[in-house]
């Protein structure tokens, strides 16, 4: 789960990372009230969407960049209404971009430096890894690329958590003594703490700044929370945006499917994660594409399947459905009857093959053959890919 700047500044107040103040505004009007509560000459206003690189996205209309930088509440309500309500591309939205429907009023701050640092959860090392850069600001990926010596990485023992000499060595790499050093420890140990207490799988700030005054600042936000640890924190699952997310994984964990969306016209329905693999690589090995991972779970049950069809119909690129399903805890019949109660509901016109393996087996398969609607059967799992590829193609 992904949360916006606007909220990840709560955070950062919760826990002590210093960052400035910002207001975040739905209409024009409000971003201009937003200003005058925030005061002073230096403002800035910031699109508001779970996508970075803003700063140089273009909106749809036309307008250049997310991030805008002005002296007046007039201006940057002007600014606001330029944005709100259009489609922010950048380059980590895909083509289709993002609406913007918030944006955030902020303190605009004077920067002599940008720098760059993250934590992130590491699956080789399987620990928490620092990433810091002093090359910071807009064209982090072109550094990673280009001068990949510039990005340093600190590995954290996920049991004694971060010591006091990788915070020194870290503030060293990043040329920061002093003052500095200090405000940069403070701000890191508090900001790994969130990290670990709220379960983040990623926090990113980029570009944590270095004021003229000689202040440490995070001025941007990125956070991503580990989503089998959301039970622990509602207060950080009341921040979730679902507008922002894809509708048919947002419709399928309401009914505690597993769905993921692919480019693929063979959708497939399965239970138990491991069948699912396996089903989408046979497809694939068949000549196939799948149009999605959708595990219903081992106990699927009528309702399941029937919103599981539903999210899968929801998608123009499907042509064909694969139901792969091992009756262990579930009996055959029982998904049997699930399926076609579904598929008549649905009205189905594509092609659906059903393989049904386990308990109950033979009923399961007679309720199939003996429905009036076009269900194919299949006895194995390569006899149902091979049915399903050749449907879709015929
Ligand atoms: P992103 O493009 O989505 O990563 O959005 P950021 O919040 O990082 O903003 C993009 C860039 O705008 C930053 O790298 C800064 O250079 C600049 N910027 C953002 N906020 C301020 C500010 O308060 N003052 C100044 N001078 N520049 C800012
Ligand atoms: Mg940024």
């Amino acid at each position: 789960m992904n949360i916006h700047e606007y909220q990840a500044k709560e955070l950062f107040e919760k826990f002590g990372v210093p960052s400035p103040k910002g207001i975040v505004a739905s209409t024009a009007e409000e971003a201009g009230a937003a200003a005058k509560t925030i005061g002073g000459s230096d403002l800035v206003v910031k699109a508001q969407v779970h996508a970075g690189g803003r700063g140089k996205g273009t909106f749809k209309n036309g307008f250049k960049g997310g991030v805008h930088l002005s002296d007046t509440p007039e201006k940057i309500q002007e600014l606001a209404g330029q944005m709100l309500g259009q489609v922010l591309v950048t380059h980590q939205t895909g083509e289709e971009g993002r609406l913007v429907s918030k944006v955030m009023v902020a303190e605009g701050v004077d920067i002599e430096r940008e720098l760059y640092l993250a934590i992130l959860m590491d699956r080789g090392t399987a620990r928490p890894v620092i990433v810091a850069s002093t090359e910071g600001g807009m064209d982090i990926e072109e550094v990673a690329e280009k001068t990949p010596e510039k990005i340093l990485r600190q590995f954290i023992h996920p049991l004694n958590g971060l010591q006091p000499f990788e915070i020194r060595k870290l503030a060293a790499a990043l040329k920061l003594s002093g003052d500095q050093a200090k405000q940069f420890g403070k701000l890191l140990k508090n900001l790994f703490t969130l990290f670990i207490k709220c379960d983040c799988d990623m926090v990113e700030i980029n570009p944590l700044v270095v004021t003229p005054a000689g202040d440490v600042l995070a001025l941007d936000a990125k956070f991503g929370f580990d989503d089998n640890a959301l039970y622990r924190h509602p207060e950080i699952v009341e921040m979730r945006d679902t507008t922002e997310e894809d509708p048919r994984e947002v419709e399928a964990s309401k009914f505690d499917l597993n769905y993921i969306g692919l480019d693929g016209n063979i959708a497939c329905l399965v239970n138990g994660a491991g069948l699912a693999m396996a089903t989408m690589d046979i497809i694939k090995h068949c000549g196939g594409e799948p149009a999605n991972f959708l595990d219903v779970g081992g106990g699927a049950t009528k309702e399941q399947v029937s919103a599981a069809f539903k999210i899968i119909l929801s998608d123009p690129n499907v042509e064909g459905i694969l139901v792969n399903i091992f009756g262990g805890i579930m009996q055959c019949d029982i998904i049997a009857e699930g399926i076609l109660a579904a598929a008549a509901e649905l009205e189905l016109t594509i092609p659906l093959v059903v393989r049904l393996e386990g308990t109950n087996v033979a009923k399961g398969k007679e309720l199939i053959a003996n429905s009036d609607l076009a269900v194919i059967s299949a006895d194995n799992l390569n006899d149902a890919a091979e049915k399903i590829v050749a449907a879709v193609k015929g």
